[in-house]
């Protein structure tokens, strides 16, 4: 089964060890490299550029095992702060295309080429507008380097928006909305034809884009919020706009926004079956997609890594998802909505 992915945080995770692109083509990174994608069916996703918060009160997943959290919102990241960080992921990215292991993409057609060629189609995304300044010049920089997808936010303010808290229980809805640079952005973005990502946006956030966008509004690694009532994810009304839109929803596979106590510990693959479909009955059999996360959480046991996708698609078989519903959700989904996103 082809399987592309709708985020993960490898490229944040090599900067983080310093040893430049290496892990990655000899096996030896976290949950994806060359060969765990080799593996699994794993063609392609979007990978996304993410600048960390120094974690405060010790290690951050640790933080969401408890019964019950509020983490408070990290301090936000000045632009020219954040630039550098940012552009050294971007660069790294780049450095994984001149290896051979991956292939920038910024069209489906390409992406499609790059998976008949047997190569991981890399489609770069950023996890929060933290690196570009006011005037937006440098998102014409990262375009020009292949940026076809932005988060306004991550779980911290930017310029632009609120990030959701990391807090259980909780509806989404904490903060203010968009502010007015924030909609110049998401203009910007449409006129580009770059993907605003709906995750880690508060839900005020998420209704002034879903006013303003013109594009179809997706949330790339997002759960429904009525079987896990965290914070970060989406009520059954966030779930009909994006359906309204023709958006579509990755399905998260951290294990805090799939358990219905919103602990950040381990779990069996019941409840992603469960929110899978809760999903589709809500954002319909061509608006739900995977979102995994790899890299930046923890993802059930049984699946582990990339190399555990096979085992996801099993449970999904086992579960009674007809064929054409499995390949919808494992590819074929993203696929569409990138192409009404994108164009072409
Ligand atoms: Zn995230």
């Amino acid at each position: 089964m082809r399987i592309f992915d709708g985020h993960n945080d490898i490229l944040s995770q090599l900067q983080r060890e310093g040893q430049g692109i290496t892990p990655f083509l000899e096996g030896r990174a976290g949950h994806i490299d060359a060969l765990k994608c080799r593996e699994s069916g794993m063609v392609g996703g979007l990978f996304a550029v993410y600048v960390p918060s120094p974690s405060p009160g010790g290690s951050f997943l640790e933080q969401l095992q408890a019964p019950s959290y509020d983490l408070a919102l990290p301090e936000p990241i000045p632009w020219r702060e954040a630039l550098p960080v940012a552009l050294e992921q971007v660069a790294l990215a780049l450095k994984l295309e001149a290896a051979g292991a991956v292939r920038l993409c910024t069209s489906v057609a390409e992406i499609e080429t790059t998976v008949a060629d047997g190569s991981l189609a890399l489609v770069l995304h950023m996890e929060g507008a933290d690196a570009l300044d006011p005037e937006l010049h440098m998102l014409d920089v990262l375009y020009a380097s292949g940026l076809r997808s932005l988060g306004l936010v991550w779980s911290r303010n930017t310029i632009f928006a609120q990030g959701v808290p990391f807090r259980y229980p909780s509806g989404p809805d904490i903060g203010a909305g968009l502010t007015d640079l924030g909609r110049d952005l998401v203009a910007r973005c449409n006129g580009k034809r770059i993907l605003v990502d709906l995750a880690h946006l508060n839900e005020a956030g998420f209704w002034d884009v879903a006013d303003i966008s013109t594009a179809p509004l997706v949330a790339s690694h997002s759960n429904a919020h009525v079987l896990c009532p965290h914070a970060r994810n989406l009520t059954d009304d966030q779930l009909a706009a994006i359906a309204r839109s023709g958006g579509l929803v990755g399905l998260n596979f951290a294990t805090a926004f799939l358990r219905q106590d919103g602990r950040m510990v381990d779990v069996d693959l019941a409840p992603m079956m469960a929110q899978l479909e809760h999903l589709i009955a809500h954002v319909g059999a061509e608006g739900v997609g995977l979102g995994s996360d790899f890299d930046g959480a923890l993802v059930p046991s049984e699946i582990g890594s990339a190399a555990g996708l096979p085992v996801l698609v099993q449970a999904m078989e086992t579960h009674g998802f007809a064929a054409r519903q499995i390949e919808q959700i494992c590819h074929l989904n993203w696929m569409r909505v990138l192409r009404d996103t994108w164009g072409g």
